[in-house]
């Protein structure tokens, strides 16, 4: 039965796949889903699938998704009772939420000052360690420090350290430095991306692990004071401390592990006295010490694996405790089964350094069969334009264990059909079935360790069948947007003929 809920017209402040998952969500729980459509998505598939759209003049991300004040003004004309944010854009801006609250909209997530309190990685760790929970080791002194006084506080802290950004996210504002000569330049370099990306230039040292692992526990609060955590993920498969594939349970947990950690998430979520979902993310070493990186205050990216191996929509909570009432169970009660794992599909080159592709989707088949979900922001005929994300979808799979589950994710990578854009499916496969990953032996350096192809010959016999229908259809034409067809008779299309843009795996 559904549940009624005190706000019924729920605006989704994103785009995107999330904005397409949490659109699907509400619409599972009969409430009325609003969506933001900036100029370029008109016709996007989230805007596509709303009950209501709300038009959003301008393209670039500054002038749209990321305009809080103006967003709150169009919820308010428009009668809008609740916001999402989904993650990125606005989902961790304290002020946002905090307008929300003022406005009189529910803000589908954690408490304003929570949201601000962790948005500052200094205050975050200082809140954590009081609590108990182990940090990273490092060095955040006040802004008037002298350099000499940094300096030495980096040889104290000991070489390599990592320089980071108070107001960090999304890997900005982070430097690697190996010996004190690369100190300054790294430090001057982080703050003024710092500056520019999140408008706060504060830094501070981190002791830089060697390959550790990443390991995130999922919480969730409510308001009644229950706070309870749904697991890990491991997200140790990075590209420039972006995630790239996710999965859970971790291969390097063992139970009394799982359970140490699991006990510090939930000390991180009562210091907060947490609401909502959100993620701690702590670094693993090979020696079991974990230590806490940071807490994202939303909704993760790779929150679809926890949903399947608990079994429970992550959604639906969110706005079950944002009407009010308690989580809906109780710690003993959440028991993960299987395994599951996520890759991001992406529309970038992994041949020419993961530039981002633009284009057209000519074709668009995402895998089926059995324990597959795939979570696209797109849909055929979509365009993928310069001015968001390129991440097209998600594709998630579950199995009851972890070769089988990576045996699912190799074929589901190779049916992946997407013609008109360049994409990462075949580079993420390579991962997959590479023998350092199969046994279980990631850590965050993987990427740059192991030297994985790109574009293995393609072999997907669908897009073989693909490429003799589309031959095989008389009048059937498929063009690019911008090319002409001058000829009488029409341009085929054929994947193995046409020029790079064309092709999907080869
Ligand atoms: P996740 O673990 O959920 O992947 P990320 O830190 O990678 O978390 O961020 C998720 C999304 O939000 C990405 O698209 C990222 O680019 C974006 N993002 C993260 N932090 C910020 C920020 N401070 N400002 C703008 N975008 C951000
Ligand atoms: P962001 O807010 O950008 O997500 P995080 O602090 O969560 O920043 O770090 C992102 C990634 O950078 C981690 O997942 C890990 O791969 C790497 N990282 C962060 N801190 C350290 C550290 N002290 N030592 C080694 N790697 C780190
Ligand atoms: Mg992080």
């Amino acid at each position: 039965m559904i549940p009624k809920l005190p706000f019924r017209k729920v605006l989704v402040a994103n785009r995107g796949e999330i904005a397409v998952r949490i659109i699907r969500g509400l619409r599972d729980m009969d409430l009325e889903a609003v969506a933001l459509a900036s100029d370029p998505d008109q016709a996007a598939e989230h805007v596509r699938i709303a009950n209501e759209v709300i038009f959003l003049p301008g393209a670039s991300s500054g002038e749209t998704y990321l305009q809080g004040q103006k967003i709150i003004e169009l919820a308010k004309a428009n009668g809008i009772e609740a916001i999402h944010p989904g993650y990125g854009f606005l989902s961790e801006n304290a002020d946002f939420a905090a307008a929300c609250e003022q406005a009189g909209i529910i803000f589908i997530g954690p408490k304003s000052d929570v949201i601000r309190q962790m948005g500052d990685k200094v205050r975050a760790k200082a809140l954590m360690q009081a609590a108990n929970v182990p940090v990273v080791p490092g060095w955040s002194g006040d802004a008037n420090a002298d350099w000499s006084e940094i300096e030495s506080a980096a040889k104290a802290v000991g070489f390599p350290v990592l320089v980071k950004a108070a107001a960090g996210g999304g890997g900005k504002g982070m430097r690697l430095v190996q010996n004190p000569n690369e100190l300054k330049d790294a430090w001057d370099s982080a703050a003024r991306e710092a500056q520019s990306a999140f408008g706060d230039s504060r830094i501070f040292l981190e002791k830089y692990l060697d390959r550790p692992r990443h390991v995130e526990f999922q919480i969730f609060g409510d308001n009644q004071g229950n706070v309870l955590q749904l697991f890990e993920r491991e997200c140790s498969i990075q590209r420039r401390h972006q995630k790239l594939i996710e999965e859970t349970p971790s291969p390097a947990l063992n139970w009394e592990l799982r359970a140490r950690m699991a006990d510090a998430a939930v000390k991180a979520a009562k210091a907060m006295s947490y609401t909502s979902a959100g993620t701690v993310e702590f670094i693993l070493d090979g020696s079991g010490n974990f230590y806490f990186l940071e807490v994202n205050t939303r909704l993760q990216v790779e929150h679809p694996i926890t949903e399947l191996t608990v079994g429970q929509d992550l959604l639906r909570w969110q706005l079950l405790v944002a009407a009010g009432q308690a989580l809906p169970l109780t710690q003993e009660q959440i028991q993960p089964r299987g395994h599951a794992i996520e890759c991001r599909i992406c529309a970038e080159d992994p041949e020419q350094n993961f530039m981002p592709s633009t284009g057209h989707l000519i074709l668009y088949r995402p895998p089926e069969g059995p324990f597959i979900r795939v979570d696209s922001g797109v849909r055929e005929g979509s365009e993928v334009s310069v001015y968001y994300d390129p991440m097209l979808a998600k594709l998630v799979v579950w199995a009851p264990d972890r070769d089988a589950a990576l045996d699912r994710m190799s074929r589901a990578l190779k049916d992946f059909v997407i013609v008109g854009v360049a994409h990462n499916a075949m580079f993420l496969r390579s991962i997959i079935d590479h023998p350092a990953f199969r046994a279980g032996d990631s850590h965050t350096h993987f990427l740059v360790e192991h030297e994985i192809p790109g574009k293995p010959a393609c072999d997907n016999p669908l897009l073989q069948d693909l490429a003799l229908a589309i031959a095989a259809a008389p009048k059937q034409t498929i063009q690019p947007a911008n090319e002409q067809n001058s000829s009488a008779h029409p341009a085929r299309i054929s994947p193995w003929t046409a020029s790079d843009r064309w092709r999907n795996h080869g």
